[in-house]
């Protein structure tokens, strides 16, 4: 399976790769995000949804007390967070595979914290290497993560990949 390994150097510069992302996925994908606190997830879920077609003007916030945020862009966007989750059964109750099943994109900001939910998608890991730096590494498990994937490659992120 395709991975690609991008540095990006500011926030800035990791929302504009989420929107990259967010124009180029296609309906029924989920992104699943790793990476410590502050790593950038919510960042670059930001982009995304910029990406997807949500207004400016309409905030884009984690949703770790409710879980899941939901937004109308192009497609519609459903971002989990799992920091604050202790029992998966609490995702189950929210109908969390329903909104993977659906045709919306689904963005899950700690993922890896639950590995045994069954979720095949684009995995991304944010790691920090310094204060403004982080190491983005895309790993596609479908075939439409791939398809996002060969695209972002096509658009010059080929430039920037470190491996
Ligand atoms: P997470 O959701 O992973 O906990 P956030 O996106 O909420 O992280 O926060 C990332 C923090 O790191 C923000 O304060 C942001 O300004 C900062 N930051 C510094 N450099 C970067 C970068 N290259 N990409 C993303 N965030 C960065
Ligand atoms: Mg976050």
């Amino acid at each position: 399976m395709r991975k690609l390994t991008l540095i990006t150097d500011s926030p800035d510069q990791t929302r504009e790769l989420g929107r990259t992302l967010g124009q180029k996925v296609s309906t029924g994908l989920a992104i699943l995000l790793s990476g410590d606190l502050g790593a950038g997830k919510t960042c670059l879920t930001q982009g995304l949804a910029r990406g997807l077609g949500v207004p400016e003007q309409e905030p884009v916030v984690s949703p770790s007390y409710t879980l899941m945020n939901q937004y109308r862009g192009r497609l519609d966007l459903y971002h989990f967070d799992l920091y604050r989750l202790v029992n998966p059964d609490e995702l189950a109750d929210l109908g969390f595979e329903e909104y993977i099943a659906g045709e919306g994109v689904t963005i899950v900001e700690w993922a890896d914290r639950f590995p045994d939910l069954a979720v095949q998608g684009l995995r991304i890991d944010i790691g920090h290497l310094d204060e403004n730096r982080r190491q983005v590494t895309l790993q596609a498990q479908t075939a439409s993560a791939e398809k996002v994937l060969d695209s972002l490659v096509q658009n010059g992120g080929e430039k920037e990949c470190a491996g």
